[in-house]
């Protein structure tokens, strides 16, 4: 059996891709030293495909920052207000992904989007009246021309016409049957200039297909390949799917003259059931079956039995990833502290290679069961692997509908908080996190290596908490933070903290652009073994009389953010996380913290893709895990959550049920919509809708701000509004922090003074 991959990550097996692009973003490499590290990191990345005999080699799989905004830029969809920047093409690309603020101009970037079920986020690309699509570059040409040179023979990754159109945001009249001429045109180019090169095959990736579709989708999603695809043709296309399966196109993309259809058996509920019921013609099929987001290793005995069961159905099997392998680490070789008895259990990327190749063996020896790569992994999936903690399990099998219930009821909280607070309307503070200087985390690595001792370590996040507190007080803000310096990440943080993850050191899997995260495994039961944040945060109350906000994460992020246990149900592992989050919370309540705040960036991350699945497979267990949390605390203890993604207009109920005194989120790149939505939605919680974008290093003016607000104000009404950021300001430099938060508080405070000059 052949073997494929989707795409391969591309940050570097060390994030060189990272370290250089920031490198030159301060303007300490060239142009050219960037492009050459890229190119570097292009070609080690073919070789490891090589090296594992993969036969479909992925390339244009690599992006500098995100392969939408690539999309875009091949296909003309360049913004005017960015073309009339004029700036040089690279400098153009990372104006759109970053925002610009310079000689040439002042431009936000465009908004950053969730990439499906992931925790990779794309750069929305924008059509208005006025674009015109149109073939206009080469990378895939460069890229291909590129792999050859070293004799590697690659399939060009290309995010497929309807995709791209379906994730588009239309700015002027036109909608994305409009734009399908175009399209059409488009792609017929890139084939032709495929065919001009003598490329094997193609892949156009169209993640589009797992979401809900109705039938003008299928209509649009026909007519364009029936279009693009021609009769006569050398090179070969794969329409590749992930993330799910394609059960509401499967008859009409089985019907069209795809060479190859990829389909995710990981994810893919009725993947299998529809190869069975609709049968597969004589096309190749792409299976999906080693999966390209988690961690655990393949069980080959399940993977063979599935195998055998598409072979029935299907004349030709490529064996390949489930999705891009993008959203798992690069490399098990790196991590020298992982036990060895742990680490067996894991394959990264490259080790995925290897379970592609071993896979295609396997699939074909006579004697399977005297095979000793099979009998390793027999061995591993049949011995008991420790990770029970019997306690915890009884805890969560006692749990009662009363302990999903905060009483009483918000509104009566409310007042309540409003008398012990007596806070300004229209409160400012930040999502937690300042910034984090080179100084921080060089001193966090030292005291996690042993070179500092806990006291020394201690003192050292002491006095960043007490300038923290200062610089807050001295900007104005009117509920604090202490500024989570102790953390590096706020899943992995908690993971170090409670009984029950792993943690890597280099696993590093591409958020957004240059952004990383590391996640932690869940390996076994989680539990708390001691208070995690209890000390920082009585430290940070006690240098001020104003407020400080106790900060946590809550447990559907923190099990978003893991690497998730396959042989235990989310549900569990999210209420064995609430449990212990709880526990810090009374804590906190107990020390004298009377905020606290619990973030659920990701609560819409895994969100199920196809509505009819949302409450069944989701809903239904993370809205109350996240009330687990907090339904203990008492009526004047004000509970905040923040959620990265302003998304969740249609689960705008469930938020409400959260029921959280005051919630947070990113509103500022999406240009306020979500606002009206709530509203309308007659939203319980008080709102704190981000008033500037901190994911680009540009500082918004006084009167940005102000300007929000009033709008901000005529939609949420002055007694539930607060104003902060939209995220935590860690990854900003400390200037632009201190100019920007400095401009959102002098913003509220003069919204503030027309509030009450009105009658
Ligand atoms: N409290 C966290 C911080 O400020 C929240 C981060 C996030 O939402 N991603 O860093
Ligand atoms: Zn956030």
């Amino acid at each position: 059996m052949k073997t494929a991959v989707i795409g391969y990550p591309r940050i570097g097996t060390l994030r060189e891709l990272k370290f250089a692009t920031e490198q030159y973003f301060k303007g300490q490499i060239s142009e050219s030293a960037l492009l050459a590290t890229a190119e570097k990191l292009r070609q080690a990345h073919w070789l490891s495909q090589q090296q594992a005999k993969i036969d479909f080699i992925a390339s244009n799989d690599f992006s500098f920052y995100d392969q939408m905004l690539d999309t875009a830029v091949l296909l003309n969809a360049i913004p005017a207000r960015y073309r009339q920047l004029r700036l040089s093409p690279l400098e153009q690309y990372f104006a759109m992904a970053r925002g610009y603020q310079g000689e040439n101009g002042d431009v936000k970037a465009l908004p950053m989007k969730k990439w499906f079920n992931t925790n990779y986020h794309y750069l929305e690309p924008e059509l208005d009246d006025e674009s015109e699509l149109k073939l206009v570059g080469d990378t895939f040409i460069q890229a291909y021309l590129e792999a050859k040179a070293l004799n590697i023979d690659t399939k060009p990754v290309i995010i497929g016409p309807f995709t791209f159109l379906k994730l588009v945001r239309y700015r002027g009249k036109k909608r994305l049957g409009d734009f399908i001429p175009q399209a059409i045109t488009a792609y017929q180019a890139i084939l032709h200039q495929l065919n001009k090169l003598a490329t094997q095959w193609v892949q156009f990736d169209e993640p589009a297909l797992v979401m809900d579709l109705d039938q003008t989708d299928i209509a649009d999603f026909t007519a364009l390949y029936q279009a693009i695809l021609p009769k006569k043709q050398q090179v070969k296309v794969l329409l590749q799917t992930y993330f799910g399966d394609i059960r509401d196109s499967y008859v009409a993309v089985t019907q069209l003259d795809f060479d190859g259809i990829g389909l995710d058996f990981v994810e893919g509920e009725q993947s299998l059931s529809l190869l069975q019921k609709h049968g597969f013609s004589e096309k190749v099929l792409f299976a999906g079956v080693v999966n390209g987001k988690n961690i655990w290793k393949n069980n080959y005995a399940k993977t063979l039995k599935l195998l055998a069961q598409l072979s029935a159905v299907s004349k030709q099997t490529v064996l390949s990833t489930s999705c891009s392998l993008l959203h798992v680490p690069y490399s098990l070789v790196h991590e020298t502290q992982l036990a060895a008895e742990h680490k067996r259990y894991f394959a990264f990327a490259q080790e995925k290679l290897t379970e592609l190749s071993d896979l295609s063996h396997l699939a074909e020896v006579d004697e399977l069961q005297q095979d000793p790569l099979y009998q390793d992994n027999q061995h591993l999936f049949a011995s008991a692997r420790y990770t029970h903690n019997a306690a915890v399990h009884d805890r969560v099998a006692g749990l009662t509908e009363a302990d999903f219930k905060r009483t009483p009821a918000l509104a009566v909280r409310a007042e309540q908080q409003v008398t012990a607070f007596a806070l300004p309307l229209l409160p400012t503070t930040t999502i937690g996190s300042f910034p984090q200087t080179a100084e921080i985390r060089s001193y966090r690595a030292q005291f996690k290596k042993g070179e500092i001792s806990a006291k020394q370590y201690q003192r050292f996040i002491q006095q960043k908490i007490a300038d923290c507190i200062a610089v807050q007080t001295q900007i104005g803000l009117d509920v604090l933070v202490h500024g989570e310096f102790e953390r590096n990440d706020m899943v992995e943080f908690f993971g170090e903290h409670l009984a029950g993850f792993l943690f890597t050191e280099k696993a590093w899997v591409q958020s957004y652009g240059t952004r990383c995260v590391k996640p932690p495994i869940i390996w076994g039961d989680v539990a708390r073994r001691a208070p995690m944040t209890v000390p920082w945060s009585v430290y940070a109350q006690a240098q001020t009389d104003k407020l400080v906000k106790g900060m946590l994460t809550g447990p559907v992020t923190i099990l978003n953010w893991s690497f998730p246990r396959e042989d235990l149900a989310l549900r569990e592992s999210a209420l064995q996380i609430a449990l212990a989050i709880r526990e810090e919370v009374l804590d906190l309540e107990a020390a004298g913290i009377r905020i606290i705040q619990v973030d659920e960036a990701a609560l819409k991350e895994k969100l199920p893709l196809r509505r009819q699945d949302w409450h069944r497979h989701y809903l239904d267990w993370a809205i109350p895990a996240f009330r687990l949390v907090h339904s203990g605390v008492k009526p004047q203890t004000q509970i905040h959550t923040h959620m990265c993604y302003s998304e969740f207009a249609e689960i705008i109920p469930e938020i409400d049920a959260m029921d959280a005194d005051v919630i947070s989120f990113e509103a500022s790149r999406s240009n306020l919509s979500i606002i009206q939505v709530l509203k309308s939605h007659h939203f319980q919680t008080a709102v704190g809708p981000g008033v500037y974008d901190i994911h680009s290093p540009r500082i918004p003016s006084v009167e940005e701000i102000s300007q929000s607000l009033e709008q901000m104000l005529f939609e949420v009404g002055k007694h539930k509004l607060w104003v902060n950021p939209d995220c935590g300001l860690k990854t900003r430099g400390e200037p632009e922090t201190v100019a920007s938060l400095t401009h959102m508080v002098a913003a509220a405070k003069a919204v503030r003074q027309k509030l009450i000059k009105l009658p």
